[in-house]
């Protein structure tokens, strides 16, 4: 079954202890993207999961590798949320803080239309900071944020708490 295609897909992501630092637990979806059927079933998971929308964003930069195909099957455009330095032309941006620091992430100019509907995706969600930069980005740039599309969900770091008002749909929790 599909569903049943999607959760053994999930099964393959890979948990790395101590990674990038000691204490975090990292969610490596590497061992999905590279098996055929997985990647088809996580694609094709995360497009039957995104509300409807006029474009999809993809937070850098495993977002992207998932934003792409799940725009290109649902017959949208798809928009890079890009980390600060990359774009040419910057229409916004959005600063937030890390454990450590803080970090900036940009939209390029014309890449969203006024009062386009956007689907943001990353692979992660866990403290929601990102997602919610993304989200206010999206904001700034004129779209209106369709929902928040992760393919993992962190309960204990409570990323929800950030989102608050925007529709979030994770297709696995832990
Ligand atoms: P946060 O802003 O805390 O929700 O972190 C989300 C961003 O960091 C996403 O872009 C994820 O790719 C990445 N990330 C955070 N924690 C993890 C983790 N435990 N495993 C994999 N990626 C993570």
């Amino acid at each position: 079954t599909l569903a049943g295609d999607l959760e053994a897909a999930l099964d393959l992501i890979r948990d790395v202890p101590d990674f990038p630092e000691p204490g975090v637990l990292f969610r490596d979806l590497t061992p999905v993207l590279s098996d055929a059927k997985a990647l088809g079933a996580l694609v094709y998971g995360v497009a039957a999961a995104c509300p409807a929308a006029d474009v999809v964003a993809g937070i850098e930069a495993r977002g992207f590798l998932l934003a792409a195909p799940v725009a290109y099957g649902c017959g949208v455009g798809m928009v890079p949320v890009r980390k600060a330095g990359k774009l040419p032309a910057v229409a916004a941006k959005v600063s937030y803080a890390l454990e450590y620091g803080t970090a900036e992430l940009e939209i390029a100019v014309g890449a969203i239309q006024p009062g386009q509907r956007v689907a943001v995706i990353d692979d992660v969600l866990a403290t929601g900071g990102t997602a919610a930069a993304a989200c206010e980005l999206v904001e700034q740039a004129g779209g209106v944020v369709a929902g928040v599309v992760v393919v993992l969900e962190i309960a204990a770091l409570n990323g929800r708490a950030e989102l608050e008002g925007y529709q979030v749909t994770a297709l696995r929790t832990v």
